[in-house]
């Protein structure tokens, strides 16, 4: 398996890390066809949460490819996240290569769910894993490299890996409260993966003190935790999931809180947005998303993008020229 997205000359990018049927074995009979292109957004937003290590699609579409269909739809930056090893190193390597596209940046950290793995010492296939610590410790030296916009995604997951499994359910607080630290000491924003958690994330963030940009990436609370996050100054990052038909709680999030503390992310290739759900997924699908995102809060389409984008500026520091 590659670890790094350059060739011996530093050129063209290797193919992504991994397939994503890999990991998503349930997805081999899936329409695998690549959804068409969207009418494009009146004004650009900057997905904050991608995976570009992972290949999916009956045609492959290398970093580039990716990015020249975004900037066509709209959306012309995207935060690519690392979350286990080998992706962290291939994130890393892509942003450092002379090749990297001007209008990318990205963030890595130890996913919760491989930071059980890493407690246990080996991975789902039995492959030997180095420990929990050693892992860390190479993420904190990877994200001081060019790029690194975000220590992310972290936090906890109790849907794939057992809240009533002692040794998974510490290594992943171990894990989260070691990235909060780091998204400190760097002065860096903070992903948090939460899924099926988020009583317990709230409860590490308050223990701890939250950074001071704490994004919720993929949101997936109610009207009333959403509300509690806004509050405390967090933001609310919303996927293809809003789209969702069974997704009404999601939406009453969002109706709740409105656009002040908001943003967009596709989590490609998963969560394709309604009506390409289960097809594959990339940033050039977010105005699917950001259709919903100014319906529910009742925005002119060209003004919740503007919003959107402003505050992803912020959070992440792009700078005006960001886009290539
Ligand atoms: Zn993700």
């Amino acid at each position: 398996m590659p670890s790094s997205p350059q060739n011996q000359s530093g050129a063209a990018p290797m193919p992504p890390v991994r397939d994503r049927e890999e990991i998503d074995p349930r997805g081999s009979k899936r329409d695998r066809s690549w959804p068409p292109a969207p009418e494009p957004l009146p004004f650009p937003v900057i997905d904050n949460h991608c995976h570009l290590d992972f290949a999916d699609g009956d045609e492959q579409f290398s970093v580039h490819d990716h990015v020249a269909r975004a900037a066509a739809a709209g959306v012309d930056a995207q935060i690519t996240i690392g979350s286990d090893l080998d992706a962290v190193r291939w994130t890393a390597a892509l942003l450092a290569s002379e090749d990297c596209p001007a209008s990318l940046r990205g963030g890595v950290a130890v996913h919760p769910n491989e930071a059980a793995l890493h407690a246990r010492g080996h991975d789902l296939q039995g492959r030997e894993l180095v420990g929990l610590d050693e892992a860390i410790a190479e993420v904190s030296e990877l994200l001081r490299g060019p790029g690194m916009v975000v220590v992310g995604e972290t936090g906890l997951d109790w849907f794939r890996t057992s809240r009533d499994d002692e040794k998974s359910r510490n290594a992943q607080i171990d894990s989260f409260r070691a990235h909060i630290a780091l998204a400190k000491e760097l002065d860096l924003p903070l992903q948090i993966h939460d899924r099926d958690a988020h009583r317990d994330v709230l409860e590490v963030l308050e223990a701890d003190g939250a950074p001071e940009r704490t994004v919720f990436h993929c949101f997936s609370g109610d009207a009333d935790f959403a509300r509690t996050c806004v509050d405390r100054g967090w933001y609310l990052s919303f996927a293809g999931t809003v789209t969702f038909k069974n997704a009404g709680g999601l939406r009453a999030a969002l109706a709740e809180v409105g656009l002040g503390q908001i943003m967009v992310e596709t989590d490609a290739p998963f969560l394709t947005p309604v009506p390409y759900r289960g097809r594959p997924n990339s940033s050039y699908l977010i105005p699917h998303t950001m259709q919903t995102i100014a319906e529910v809060t009742g925005t002119g389409l060209e003004q919740a993008c503007r919003t959107i984008r402003a505050t992803t500026q912020d959070v992440y520091r792009f700078s005006e020229g960001v886009a290539a």
